[in-house]
């Protein structure tokens, strides 16, 4: 039969730290620090499969009280007391442990084994009958609470009522006659809500409190959990039984919480706090004020040597930060529990950092210590201070903070961000035509979209703050105000957002800019920015290991500087479009979408072609060196058609038509699906003359800059191509005006053409593409995403949250790529394209070039590069660093 109870105590233990699986995380480290020689109170643990066959079952698995059986006989030898013995009571503790640690979400049951009786023997033991009751009331009260689930505020009254009765404050003031009386309340307290007895007999007390603690695995908070931080359900909880200690023995005990090094900074040092004379709950309820562990030496000077020596022992072991709870009995330190300690990310960068520098851990080991996600924190601003109740929670699209006067439509906020007004831009789901208000706001607020809806894009894209998808939200843009419930927000009230949570607030609370990016600013120097070094070494390490390419997706010269200073080895995505809507340029992109003919289109055509160019350049000297993708026009062109009747009326009176005929224009490019019609190449395609201006404005800023000693590698990218005609159409277009150019300006610049895989097609004739010259591909993943399940991005938002709650889909596959959908096209058209054309570059430019799990697979997949907003690269490095080390 396979061993279930794990035996601890005089110095050995059945188990060590590696044991995690099977004795959780507590157990393990419990038997660790015990073969270490390290004061820990004897105990046994029961292994995590067993609450798994429980859980199964609705039974003790066979065979399991027989071995509890025989350790409770072990641990009475050990500690020289008997389960249930009035004279020298055994009294134990019941903890769950589950293999990762799963702070406060299970249940635990203190200072079992007492009874009528033992409860005398307690009191003679340790002098001190009012301990001893004190005890023993907890007891019947915590166990009354969990495990029969009796009703605990009737509890709490009639303790109230003891202390009112005996007029003292505290619960530790209440004397022993009125403890003695509280505990025959409790008892039939218990009797009346759950219909029988506390049961008296140690034992069954015992079984009660392991099934309970079994059963807390399922309860809502523990499966919540779980499920944010993606633990498997199964093996479940292990279970601690451990011998008691008491802190609250008088002055001479204590007990405390405490950190190997600052988990707040990161900084070496011993960092704690302790309490004398009360027990870890003590600790936790905050009813006293807790003090500085650097005080602990004056209280228990042998108790704090020995936890000095304790600690220095636990960092060498466990070779991280530890978080351990101790207690002092009568002047002896015992330690109850190790774990590695939750720090904020600052904290992990130089801990990790400083870990290699002590020779702790390797390199590699450090790079594997930061988790890519958590570093979003060390970029974006930080709301200051806790402590705010949020008024609505929408998906957390772009982190950072900012606050703002609330504003309903793209034009206010421009022209109140212009008046020097800090702006919110609130909409119940934004398009193209909205991208100045984005540009002007701090932020973004809507109602509807999911992650991957214009608004998060373009927000992630500028490192912007966005809330998406907040249902709660109804936005009234008409009468320039939102409600949730019965709240409302009307334009020009403050509002602030927290866009790594996605909580919404009323009001303005302060926020402030991370010191990274004051450093990556030039606002701070290096030298005074300690969580900015060891984030700069910790990026280098992991760009030491990673084999993808990291680029960004950036459409403008700000934000190409801003990914350079991120560590971005090239723009992987350029978004033309996004040049159209600033300013002077909406007006002549209008004039062309509206012309009638070809000399028409030309004309507006000529009007943009110096702006985009001086934009190129703009963009080519700031990733001088590095590659650029810039990919042509994509959306449908009626995204560029004013909306509302006063810009319909102006852009009438601009272009000398009427209005009647402009609605007519506006309507006619109507489309029912606009998102699989008239747009990406297929626009090209139809009017040659805008790849003809957009590929005209590429070469001739290539040219400029070339002749100013600036290094250009451009990447002319086709967007949305289904089939390899539609790409050799264009690729002629581009060849033509590419030569054009050259023989014009003396300028002979190298460049690709390549194409991006958007459409599932494309990655099932990928040599076909290929076969006609494209020279990359790049996996539009956004596109792909959406044609490859039929799920429109801008409408998943509304019920993909759902199904992910439901397990319908594991995650939102607009967040992370669904690789056994979207993945295997991937992986067929890098197959194809590299069978067709050996050393094909490969790279992917959707949302998931930003998110670990796609990078993994992309690592995978052999791809050369991914490209993601340059908040990401940072994340995308890391990312990268940790695929290629997994895959070590
Ligand atoms: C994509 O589809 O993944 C992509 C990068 O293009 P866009 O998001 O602009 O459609
Ligand atoms: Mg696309």
């Amino acid at each position: 039969m396979t061993q279930s109870v794990f035996f601890f105590g005089n110095g050995s233990a059945e188990g060590t730290r590696e044991w995690k699986d099977l004795l959780g995380g507590k157990g393990a480290n419990l038997a660790e620090m015990t073969n270490l020689g390290i004061p820990v109170p004897p105990g046994f643990t029961i292994s995590c499969p067993m609450c798994d066959a429980y859980l199964k079952d609705g039974e003790v698995p066979d065979g399991l009280r027989e071995e509890v059986d025989r350790a409770i006989a072990r641990l009475e030898e050990v500690t020289g007391r008997g389960f249930g013995d009035p004279e020298q009571p055994l009294l134990v503790s019941v903890r769950s442990g589950a293999r990762v640690s799963m702070p406060g979400m299970m249940e635990t049951i203190l200072n079992l084994g007492l009874n009528d009786r033992t409860v005398e023997g307690l009191a003679r033991q340790s002098g001190d009958p009012r301990f001893a009751w004190d005890s023993y009331r907890r007891f019947l009260q915590m166990y009354g609470d969990v495990v029969l689930n009796a009703s605990t505020h009737h509890f709490e009254a009639l303790l109230a009522t003891k202390r009112m009765v005996s007029g003292v404050k505290t619960d530790a003031e209440v004397p022993v006659e009125l403890l003695q009386a509280l505990v025959v309340e409790y008892k039939a307290l218990v009797r009346s809500s759950v219909g029988h007895e506390l049961p008296m007999d140690p034992h069954e007390q015992l079984w009660g409190a392991i099934k309970a603690v079994w059963r807390s695995w399922m309860i809502k908070r523990a499966v919540d959990y779980r499920r944010q931080y993606g633990i498997p359900e199964a093996p479940g909880t292990a279970i601690n039984i451990v011998s008691m200690v008491f802190g609250n023995l008088g002055t001479d005990s204590g007990t405390g919480v405490a950190f190997t090094r600052d988990p707040s900074t990161g900084e070496r040092r011993f960092y704690g706090e302790f309490l004398v004379n009360a027990q870890g709950e003590d600790v936790v309820a905050g009813t006293r004020t807790p003090l500085p562990i650097d005080q602990m030496a004056a209280a228990f000077p042998g108790a704090h040597a020995e936890l000095m020596r304790v600690q220095d022992k636990l960092e060498t072991t466990f070779r991280d930060m530890q978080d351990l709870e101790f207690t002092i009995e009568r002047g002896r330190l015992y330690l109850l529990q190790t774990r590695n300690g939750k720090r904020t990310v600052g904290a992990a960068v130089r801990i990790a950092r400083d870990m290699v520098k002590e020779g702790l851990i390797t390199e590699h080991e450090a790079v594997r210590r930061v988790q890519p996600e958590q570093l979003d924190q060390l970029l974006h601003p930080v709301i200051s201070n806790g402590g705010h109740r949020p008024l609505a929670t929408g998906l957390p699209a772009s982190p950072g903070a900012a606050s703002g006067i609330a504003v309903f439509d793209a034009d206010v906020a421009e022209t109140r961000s212009k008046a020097g007004e800090k702006v919110i831009l609130v909409r119940d789901e934004t398009t193209p035509d909205d991208f100045h208000g984005i540009l002007a706001a701090r932020a973004v607020l809507t109602g509807r979209g999911g992650m991957t809806s214009h608004a998060a894009v373009v927000a992630r894209g500028m490192g912007k703050c966005a809330v998406v998808g907040c249902t709660a939200l109804a936005v009234d843009s008409s009468h320039r105000l939102f409600t949730v419930g019965d709240v409302e927000v009307h334009e020009g009230d403050w509002i602030t957002l927290d866009g790594a949570s996605g909580h919404v607030y009323v009001g303005d609370i302060p926020t402030q800019p991370s010191e990274v990016m004051r450093v990556m600013l030039g606002e701070l120097p290096p030298e005074d920015a300690p969580v900015f070094q060891a984030y700069n070494e910790i990026l280098s390490c992991a760009d030491s290991v990673r084999r993808l390419k990291v680029r960004a997706n950036a459409d403008t010269p700000h934000d190409a500087r801003q990914a350079r200073r991120f560590g971005a080895e090239g723009i992987g995505l350029c978004r033309t479009e996004h040049m159209f809507f600033e300013g002077e340029r909406i007006t002549s992109m209008r004039e062309m979408i509206v012309a009638h003919d070809e000399e028409g289109r030309r004309r507006a055509l000529a009007k943009l072609l110096p702006m985009q160019r001086a934009d190129f350049e703009g963009i080519f000297e700031a990733m001088d060196g590095l590659p650029v993708t810039i990919r042509l026009l994509d959306p449908p062109l009626h995204e560029f058609l004013p909306h509302g009747g006063e810009e319909a009326k102006l852009l009438a009176r601009t272009l000398g038509i009427s209005r009647q005929e402009l609605t007519h224009i506006v309507e006619a490019l109507r489309e029912t699906n606009p998102m699989l019609g008239h747009r990406g190449c297929r626009l090209g395609i139809t009017y040659p003359e805008i790849t003809e201006m957009q590929a005209r404005a590429i070469f001739e800023a290539a040219a400029n800059v070339t002749k100013r000693g600036v290094k250009v590698l451009p990447e002319v990218m086709v967007p949305l191509v289904a089939v390899y005609q539609e790409f050799a159409n264009q690729r002629a277009v581009i060849q033509r005006v590419a030569a054009e150019v050259a023989s014009e300006s003396g300028v002979d610049v190298k460049y690709l053409v390549g194409t991006m895989i958007e459409l599932p097609r494309a990655a099932l004739t990928a040599a076909e593409i290929v076969g006609v010259g494209a020279q990359f591909f790049s996996f539009g993943t956004n596109d792909l995403t959406q044609t490859t399940l039929g799920l429109s991005r801008d409408d998943a938002g509304r019920f993909v949250p759902f199904y992910v709650e439901n397990g319908i889909l594991a995650n939102d596959p607009f967040q992370v790529l669904d690789t056994s959908g979207v993945g295997k096209l991937i992986t067929l058209a890098v197959h194809d394209g590299r069978a067709a054309k050996p050393g094909l570059k490969v790279g992917i430019c959707g949302e998931h070039g930003g998110e670990p799990r796609s990078i993994a697979f992309c690592h995978e997949q052999g791809l050369d590069y991914v490209s993601c907003s340059p908040f990401r690269v940072p994340i995308a490095r890391l990312a990268a660093a940790h695929a290629a080390l997994a895959a070590e």
